[in-house]
């Protein structure tokens, strides 16, 4: 069946091109996703909910296409913030991060977020970790100092592609300093450092995976030496995702490694504290439990992905009365439905909706659509235009996950 696939019209913007490209799988048929979730150590705060909720987009509207969406996630449960904080609460590592993956996935829900085929924690993959340092060692692409392991960038010639730098304008950021590193642009895959004490042997002696290697054995374990998206926040593009394709594409020698690059823009909240939480940043179970998922999801594509974003109150306020008149009238279509009206085939209706999403994901175009259906649909008095409407309006809501009729979600 898959061979048949047709591919949509779709054009996505590839960072590492600079590019919209038309969207073409691996496999046809078959998306394979990989976004970088959270640093388990507190609450999500409105900037992840920006990036997951568009992710679920894609994944949305990729399923919509006809597409079989495999969407992986990572959950980062060793890390030195993680550490940090338990050693603050007077609790261990683990535990702390245990209870913050348990609130993340009920944050997820909150947000209905349903498309991620699997949630991984990077704790569970610490043997591939291993094999795949050991692995680059072999192969002259790490070296071992004390206890460390760094990769070795000067082996890896086209360090920089993602994030179109070169080295020495790279050698600017200042990363993990070391006296021991060959090179200033070398990261660690391997580190000293016990972040869960005593807990991982390695043939260098005990320690923790770097950061930007659990994600590699993630990918790798489950997706092999190539997928099609890999997703997460603009800030990541450096160190973090740079190194992953340098491990990745030295492990495998398979290039590219992954076929788009997606990155979504960031969130300013400077000026945006909620009314009742004083001089707390936002959380956002503060904003779902105020204005819920659908008001939220609404407001975050009133952006574009790649636009960034000043969260304000008054913005959330102004998509709530939105919202709201969005409901009222797909209540009135809903009323004006006769029942025996015949089912509409809506595809010339939803044409512009499909050109907004198909343009690089332009969900404030896709917004804009739906609530002009809602106005003319709500005033249209024919039974069958009604239907129309009705089924066009079913459809983008769905892909867009808001919630206008009450009984879909
Ligand atoms: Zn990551």
């Amino acid at each position: 069946m898959a061979s048949y696939f047709k591919p949509p019209d779709l054009k996505l913007f590839n960072t590492m091109s600079m590019q919209k490209e038309p969207f073409n799988t691996i496999v046809p048929g078959k998306v394979t996703m990989f976004v970088c979730g959270p640093t388990v150590q507190s609450y999500l705060h409105v900037g992840h909910a920006r990036t997951y909720n568009f992710y679920d987009i894609v994944a949305r509207y990729l399923s919509h296409l006809g597409y079989e969406v495999n969407f992986l996630m990572n959950v980062t449960d060793i890390d030195d913030k993680i550490t940090q904080t338990a050693r603050e609460e007077g609790t261990e590592p683990m535990r702390l991060a245990e209870r913050y993956t348990k609130a993340f996935l009920e944050d997820m829900e909150s947000l209905k977020i349903y498309t991620v085929t699997k949630y991984e924690r990077v704790s569970n993959y610490v043997q591939e970790t291993i094999s795949e340092v050991a692995s680059l060692i072999r192969s002259g692409h790490a070296y071992v100092v004390d206890g460390m392991v760094y990769f070795d960038t000067s082996k890896f010639p086209d360090f920089g592609k993602l994030s179109h730098q070169t080295p020495s304008q790279l050698s600017l950021v200042p990363l993990e300093l070391s006296l021991k590193k060959k090179h200033l642009l070398d990261f660690a895959v391997w580190r000293s450092v016990e972040l869960v004490q005593g807990r991982w042997d390695s043939p260098w002696g005990r320690g923790s995976p770097g950061w930007h290697i659990q994600d590699t054995a993630v990918t790798m374990t489950n997706f092999g030496a190539q997928y099609d998206i890999h997703g997460g926040a603009y800030d990541l593009i450096y160190p973090h995702h740079e190194a992953e394709i340098a491990q990745v594409e030295s492990l495998t020698g398979v290039k590219p490694s992954v076929k788009y690059w997606v990155h979504t823009s960031l969130v300013n909240t400077t000026g945006s504290k909620m009314s009742k939480s004083a001089g707390n940043a936002l959380t956002l179970r503060e904003v779902l439990k105020e204005y819920g998922p659908d008001t939220l999801r609404l407001y975050l594509l009133s952006y574009h992905y790649r636009q960034d974003m000043e969260f304000e109150e008054k913005g959330l306020k102004q998509m709530h009365g939105v919202y709201t008149r969005m409901k009222a009238d797909a209540n009135t279509i809903e009323e004006r439905r006769a029942t025996k009206a015949r089912r509409r085939d809506s595809g010339k209706v939803l044409a512009p909706f499909y050109a907004c999403l198909n343009d690089d994901f332009d969900t404030p175009g896709a917004i804009a659509f739906i609530r002009k259906l809602l106005e003319d649909g709500a005033t249209e008095k024919d039974q069958n235009q009604v239907e129309l409407y009705y089924e066009a309006l079913r459809i983008t809501s769905n892909i867009l996950g808001v919630n206008i009729f009450g009984r879909f979600r």
